[in-house]
């Protein structure tokens, strides 16, 4: 195994940012020698990044692979390279929308088989809770998935259906602390589409605040009667972020996601017929995004995550712009980190907080904290190099994703990612990937 220093003026450690070296060996980091004195190991060969930031590679808990079943939207090759690409080392896949979806022992395996010998970076499972698999829950829990999903909206494919209040609860009873993920939308707040179907407000007003609001009061109180875990998915209304702020006050295992969409976007801004802004819940009006803002401040949200979830465009309807029929779900693996951070820095919060909120808390969300998600001695060495003050402008063309359609397209972003580590392995670095496809598969416990 090669050892090797890795140096920086700023690297993010829980501690703070500053100029450290990094020993590493095996994968692992081994020891961190803060402050700017050269190591004294001498015969170990030193990179030195200069003033790059070094931080921990990102770990991207809400990533729909849908492979197999429907390959022709993502894959995990693809996905993978991408999430490289951009500095994430870790992804999560949700159960949907391959076919079958992660809601059994059977299709768990098949989706395993699908993934195995073609990832770039790590990969774990999250499993589905859908109406009749309450049965395999536990079995598939020690199969080594890391919690599972529920809808209380139709989740927009048939073989995922969504659950009842009634069905989540039968399900937080038993699943004692293995954590249930809520898409939280109240089907009686969904309204029909009304209008020209060309403007992304018709979208919105089908999905009002009221729906999540809702849906977030009734996940709570189930929370508060099993104990059992739960998580919110891609939060959107800024008015439900109250009801979390006082669960978590009230000592609650509630935890809370939003994504970049939210955070970079506004709803003002997006023009007649765009439909790769459209996704579930929608991206709302820049006072609600300001609010968002405020709460991963507070720790009210605790972590940014993708949920990229891509289609082929043909889905989208780009042509037509028609947002009543477009795919509800947007194209972003591995354009977070400069997503996030082009919208973090100019409201004041560094990288330090980026961390945070993309690493260290997806990592302890999925317990994966063992090994990811922090700088620290006995760490995997899953890094990612990046440059904060350089632009890039996002080329379609130039993605790594299956389809190049994607909200990002043609906007100038902060922050360049120069190279991902992968347990101590370069395998990326300024726009080539370096290694065979080398990740692997993650199972819980
Ligand atoms: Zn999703």
């Amino acid at each position: 195994m090669s050892e090797f220093l890795l140096r920086s003026r700023r690297v993010v450690r829980p501690e703070g940012v500053g100029p450290a070296a990094l020993r590493i060996l095996g994968g692992r980091i081994v020891e961190v020698i803060a402050g700017n004195a050269s190591a004294a190991a001498a015969d170990v060969p030193v990179t030195d990044v200069g003033d790059s930031v070094v931080m921990p590679g990102l770990v991207d808990t809400h990533v729909h692979v849908n492979e197999p079943g429907r390959a022709e939207w993502e894959g995990f090759a693809t996905a993978t390279r991408a999430a490289a690409a951009g500095g994430v080392t870790t992804l999560l896949d949700m159960p949907l929308n391959s076919r079958p979806p992660t809601t059994s022992r059977e299709a768990f395996h098949t989706k395993v088989e699908a993934a195995a010998g073609r990832i770039f970076v790590d990969v774990g499972f999250w499993g589905g809770l859908v109406g009749d698999n309450g049965g395999e829950l536990l079995p598939l829990s020690a199969a080594g998935v890391f919690g599972f999903k529920a809808f209380l909206s139709p989740s927009g494919v048939p073989e995922f259906p969504e659950v009842s209040e009634e069905v989540l609860r039968g399900a937080m009873a038993n699943l004692g602390n293995i954590r249930l993920l809520v898409h939280a939308e109240w089907p009686p707040h969904l309204r029909p589409w009304q209008g020209e179907p060309r403007r992304h407000a018709g979208h919105l007003a089908a999905r009002p605040r009221a729906a999540e609001n809702e849906a977030i009061v009734r996940v709570v109180r189930l929370c508060r009667e099993t104990r059992t875990p739960v998580h919110i998915l891609h939060l959107s209304s800024a008015e439900a972020l109250e009801t979390i702020a006082r669960a978590k006050a009230e000592g609650l295992p509630v935890t809370a996601e939003t994504c970049p969409h939210y955070l970079f976007f506004a709803a003002e801004e997006i023009a007649d017929g765009a439909t790769e802004f459209k996704c579930a819940p929608p991206i709302r009006e820049r006072e609600n995004r300001e609010r968002l803002w405020a709460a991963l401040g507070e720790g009210v949200l605790d972590m940014i995550v993708s949920d990229h979830s891509p289609s082929p465009p043909e889905l989208k309807h780009r042509e037509s712009g028609d947002f009543a029929r477009a795919w509800g779900g947007i194209s972003s693996l591995g354009l977070t980190l400069s997503a996030a951070w082009t919208a973090a820095s100019g409201r004041g919060f560094t990288p330090g907080d980026l961390s945070r909120w993309m690493c260290a808390a997806p990592a302890k969300f999925a317990g994966l904290a063992h090994g990811k998600g922090t700088i620290a001695a006995g760490k995997y060495a899953d890094l990612v190099v990046w440059n904060p003050e350089a632009s890039w402008t996002v080329d379609p063309a130039r993605l790594h994703t299956r389809h190049p359609l994607t909200p990002y397209a043609g906007r100038e972003l902060k922050g360049v990612v120069e190279a991902t580590y992968l347990k101590g392995e370069k395998i990326y670095a300024g726009g080539e990937f370096l290694s065979r496809a080398r990740g692997e598969i993650l199972l819980s416990g």
